[in-house]
């Protein structure tokens, strides 16, 4: 019988096995949900969903796409506001 804390349905079970080529039950998390575009609402690409601790180790440049507005708004969305900016100037 797992221990009470590891008998939760929100907790994933995953097989994997370790080095000494034994298959170990490993209990764990779900991911967060997939971010959306700030304007339309639609799913981002190019987005990483993991738990913070994941999160902090990874290269700045794998979080979000490298352009103006990436990881905020979505493509069809960012070349409307960069014309937008460019007119209303
Ligand atoms: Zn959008």
């Amino acid at each position: 019988m797992p221990r009470p804390s590891r008998r939760s349905r929100s907790l994933r079970r995953v097989h994997i096995r370790i080095p000494s080529g034994i298959s170990k039950l490993v209990y764990k998390k779900g991911k967060p949900k997939k971010a959306l575009c700030g304007k339309c609402g639609a799913v981002l690409h190019g987005m990483m969903r993991e738990r913070p601790t994941k999160m902090q180790n990874l290269p700045k440049s794998q979080k979000r796409p490298e352009r103006k507005y990436g990881g905020v708004l979505c493509p069809s969305c960012t070349k409307r506001k960069i014309i937008s900016d460019v007119r209303t100037v």
